[in-house]
């Protein structure tokens, strides 16, 4: 039986970070399904079909890995996709709460679905869509966190 895991997340746009992540899950897992979610709190500066086409462009060189939108529950859309396991990033401390939280609901809410924290590669554990935003927002070299096609939507985007 093939093992799949769901890495879900915004995505607001794919850094290094998450990169990394996916990497290392493909280590772990026969398939890798990257899981960009429509609905968030988080007022995206990227729709969901711009963050789904720049994760895909990113992540080409994953064979096992795969880009998904979704825009129902988490844990049903993990059901559908016959993964029994969510990865998560895990950067500092200060991550902890939350995803604490989330996992913790996520097992209440499906008792068999298990998540997984990963560690980035330590350059990446100060890296976040957001700050990335705010450095191309200032016209920041962000080069070393992004892809160059992200590099290239940002410049684009005046977010
Ligand atoms: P969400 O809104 O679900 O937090 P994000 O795209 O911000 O979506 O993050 C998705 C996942 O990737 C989260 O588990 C987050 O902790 C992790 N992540 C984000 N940036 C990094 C990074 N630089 N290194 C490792 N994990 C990261």
């Amino acid at each position: 039986m093939s093992k799949i895991a769901i890495y879900p997340g915004t995505f607001d746009p794919i850094t290094h970070g998450h990169r990394d992540i996916v990497l290392r899950a493909s280590q772990l897992f026969d398939r890798v399904i990257i899981a960009v979610s429509e609905h968030t709190h988080k007022n995206p500066a990227f729709d969901i079909n711009e963050r789904i086409a720049l994760a895909t462009e990113v992540l080409t060189e994953f064979d096992r890995a795969e880009v998904k939108g979704f825009s129902n529950l988490l844990v049903d859309f993990a059901r559908e996709q016959k993964a029994n396991t969510i990865i998560r990033g895990l950067r500092a401390v200060s991550d902890l709460e939350y995803e604490f939280q989330l996992a913790s609901m996520n097992r209440k809410l499906s008792p068999n679905i298990e998540t997984i924290f990963l560690m980035p590669d330590e350059q990446y554990t100060y890296l976040s869509s957001s700050i990335v935003r705010q450095v191309a927002s200032l016209k920041g070299d962000i080069s070393d966190f992004v892809h160059p096609s992200v590099a290239k939507a940002l410049t684009g985007k005046h977010c």
